[in-house]
């Protein structure tokens, strides 16, 4: 591999930044990871990664790019407590009300507590002979040459001291509130444009024990929402012994923190696997409550002036709502598509990244808000295709009860490994006809749950 430069910065040391900085480390003499946390001595959550006390899964297009930046990183995952599983023979989807067949893939996911997946990949960098790390160290802003045409730097402070750190590259990976806008507009550039798709999402997590026969044996439970009630969640495999499980809905429906309602919550999901956990099995935590209120892109490829020596990565460019369970993956071919732009060195870096990063992110993207356009109180453009597509998913979910190529199909693209038209290929197009012409049994959703809590809540106590 080339060496471009003498010293990259990353500013973030959570999933985008680590990923980013370890496809640095092969073209800069030093990669210098800045997080203004510091890191746990064990993998618990930290204030940075809020969300990392929420139920997080790798999709198996996620997890074969780590592997194969870190070699044996499932493997050491594992060892720790997480667990392998095929995401179609293991996991139970449920969109539009119905729950997809279970069928065996060549798709593996991995299924760990946030902290751990993160953990695992911060040590493995680490031990990379050129890349440090700096806890305690908030960037406050960029320096810039005399012309503020190239970055030369941040401003940071280590504890209470205030520092100037150079570099040749500087990479923000600060997540979703980054101060990238801000800067480059103080600097004299415009700010990216950006795209909210307002959702008012929110999630209450517990975690609870797990127990060998529980959920068939299988390992996670995704629920994207669907009418009448929109509600969705997740419950994942956390560790031997544990479910994490995280249930909520669009704007303000959200499930409260206290504990029969929040069973009566989870009894109001189009099928019964969360409540079936939460109502029998023992408590090990509190709840936790998140509130995530748009999908937020930020289209810096759109911008026509840039400064040299400057990138964003992760959910600073693209944060989507996380059911999908998308984040990490793209972060993750985020960072496998700067690996390959810097092998072509780092001349018009910012606009060849971009423009990579764009195409890789407008297929989560689309999922994502043309899933959530759906919900008919969500605000934004409802094109002919956006129509089209949710119609026929729809109608592809009801084949895919029944039908395991769709299923796999389908868990294909929602785990980034195919595009979108393998769906339309004249086969599946078949197969989604032949399969609404069976007759089928009606979903919980379709059948109509009450949605009313109080009368749920008397439920679950009787
Ligand atoms: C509730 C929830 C559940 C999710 N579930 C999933 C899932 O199942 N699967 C999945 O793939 N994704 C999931 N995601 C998305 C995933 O968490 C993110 O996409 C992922 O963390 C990548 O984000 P990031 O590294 O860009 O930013 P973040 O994770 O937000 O990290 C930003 C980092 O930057 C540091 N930082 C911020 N500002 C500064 C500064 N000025 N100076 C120094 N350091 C700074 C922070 O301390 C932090 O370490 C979920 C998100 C949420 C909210």
């Amino acid at each position: 591999m080339r060496r471009i430069g003498e010293r990259a910065v990353v500013i973030g040391a959570s999933m985008a930044g680590l990923l980013a900085a370890r496809a640095l480390a092969d073209f800069y003499e030093t990669v210098t990871v800045l997080d203004r946390d510091a890191f746990p001595v064990a993998d618990i959550p930290r204030k940075g990664v809020p969300q990392g006390r929420h139920t997080h899964g790798l999709l198996s297009r996620g997890r074969s790019v780590i592997e194969r930046f870190f070699p044996g990183w499932t493997d050491e995952v594992v060892a720790a407590g997480g667990v392998r599983g095929d995401i179609a023979a293991d996991v139970n989807w449920v969109g539009h009300g119905v729950t997809i067949k279970n069928a065996p893939s060549d798709m593996i996911g991995l299924l760990a507590a946030r902290p751990v997946l993160d953990g695992h990949v911060r040590r493995r960098l680490l031990a990379l002979p050129n890349v440090r790390a700096i806890e305690n160290c908030t960037v406050q802003g960029l320096v810039a040459s005399a012309d503020n045409k190239a970055i030369k730097g941040v401003r940071a402070k280590i504890g209470s001291i205030e520092q100037i750190i150079d570099a040749d590259l500087v990479v923000d990976a600060s997540g979703r509130g980054s101060s990238s806008p801000a800067w480059l507009e103080g600097l004299g550039y415009a700010r990216p444009e950006e795209e909210r798709i307002e959702i008012g999402i929110g999630y209450t997590t517990r975690v609870y024990r797990r127990r060998p026969g529980d959920l068939d044996g299988k390992l996670a439970v995704v629920i994207a929402g669907s009418g009448p009630n929109w509600r969705n969640g997740a419950m994942a495999y956390q560790a031997e012994d544990r479910w994490i499980v995280s249930i909520g809905g669009f704007f303000g429906d959200h499930a409260p923190d206290e504990e029969l309602l929040f069973a009566a919550f989870a009894g109001s999901l189009p099928t019964s696997e969360i409540y079936d956990i939460v109502a029998h099995a023992e408590p090990l935590t509190d709840f936790i409550t998140y509130r995530y209120p748009a999908n937020l892109r930020r289209r810096y490829e759109n911008l026509t002036d840039f400064p040299k020596g400057y990138l964003v990565v992760g959910d600073a460019i693209c944060s989507f709502n996380p059911v999908y369970g998308q984040g990490m993956t793209v972060a993750a071919q985020e960072a496998a598509l700067l690996q390959q732009c810097l092998e072509a060195g780092d001349a018009d870096l910012a606009r060849r990244f971009f423009a990579a990063a764009r195409d890789a992110i407008d297929i989560p993207w689309d999922i994502a808000v043309g899933n959530d356009l759906r919900h008919p109180k969500v605000q934004g453009r409802r094109s002919l295709k956006v129509r089209f597509v949710n119609w026929y998913i729809g109608k592809l979910h009801l084949a895919a009860r029944y039908d395991a190529q769709l299923a796999i199909a389908f868990l294909r693209v929602a785990n980034l490994e195919a595009p979108p038209t393998l769906l339309l290929s004249p086969g599946n197009v078949l197969r989604v006809i032949r399969g609404n012409l069976v007759p089928g049994k009606p979903s919980r959703a379709a059948a109509g749950r009450t949605g009313d809590l109080s009368a749920e809540a008397r439920r679950v106590k009787a």
